[in-house]
């Protein structure tokens, strides 16, 4: 996000980007800082599709995207990177085909593993914001972890049924263990695979997280930071919650007792052989 490159745009960027080239808050060196931002997409499912499409169409011109799973036939329902026609494919590779086709201009580097306490850092070094899509809690609570001690914003977004939640971490603010310190018990949050989701949700809160992402890289307006924002389908109704940064947290405190990655499994009381892939079923 540096300006070290000089503000020139193809004419074809430039009438790409003419709707944000024009806004008075954005302009040329806004959009210079948006192909300029790496992002990191941690799953490309529910909450994942909208927000890679958004960041893509708007230029973020780098997009790391993590995914170890195929798409599957009920992925399609919600997870709109993908095609019928990409059944079967890695969802990284479906991604980056979509991603491709809606702008040339975005490098998508596809991660196709499985986000470990081993991998994560030197998975999440490269970019300079963090898009949190998992589905689970052992990978949500590595990602802040991580992200807290790379220095990383991150952006939260979860779904269940109706009802959506996001919140923006910025390093020295507050983290997702500062508002939820410790996981529920196994089994008692069923998986959007378990319980369902209404499928336009997810595409709400990754949007809100796309929003984020981008206020984040052109220093626009109040992000989500210190506040979740909880919304509701059915009733049409918004809440936000303050976040606080607890001073006693155990990543972000003033005296931190969690200094690396631990093993997030066991934190989140799963069995290590009944781990489903931690990734991406959002
Ligand atoms: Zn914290």
């Amino acid at each position: 996000m540096t300006q070290t490159q000089p503000m020139v745009f193809t004419p074809e960027q430039a009438k790409r980007y003419s709707r944000h080239i024009i806004m008075p808050q954005i302009g040329g060196s806004g959009q210079r800082k948006l192909l300029d931002a790496k992002v990191l997409l941690i799953g490309a499912g529910g909450l994942g599709s909208p927000t890679a499409l958004y960041l893509a169409a708007a230029g973020v011109g780098t997009l790391g995207i993590v995914d170890f799973d195929d798409v599957e036939l009920t992925n399609l329902q919600r997870q709109i990177l993908h095609r019928t026609q990409d059944i079967g494919r890695p969802k990284v590779e479906s991604a980056s085909d979509t991603i491709a086709g809606i702008n040339p201009d975005v490098r998508v580097v596809q991660h196709r593993l499985q986000l470990t306490s081993e991998n994560a850092m030197e998975v999440l070094e490269p970019y300079d914001i963090i898009v949190d899509g998992s589905d689970n809690f052992a990978t949500r609570y590595l990602v802040n972890d991580a992200c807290v001690m790379l220095g990383k914003p991150c952006v939260h977004g979860s779904i269940f049924l109706f009802e959506g939640q996001a919140a923006t971490f910025i390093p020295g603010k507050g983290c997702y263990r500062c508002l939820y310190p410790t996981p529920p018990p196994p089994g008692m949050v069923p998986s959007c695979a378990e319980a369902g989701v209404l499928g336009v949700l997810p595409g709400i809160v990754g949007c809100i997280q796309a929003i984020e992402t981008i206020k984040i890289i052109l220093g626009l307006g109040e992000t989500l930071t210190g506040r979740l924002l909880l919304f509701d389908a059915l009733s049409m109704e918004t809440r936000q919650v303050k976040v606080r940064r607890n001073t006693a947290c155990p990543v972000c405190g003033d005296s931190p007792t969690v200094t690396e990655l631990i093993d997030y499994e066991e934190f989140c009381g799963l069995p290590h052989a009944e781990v489903p892939s931690a990734n991406g079923r959002s």
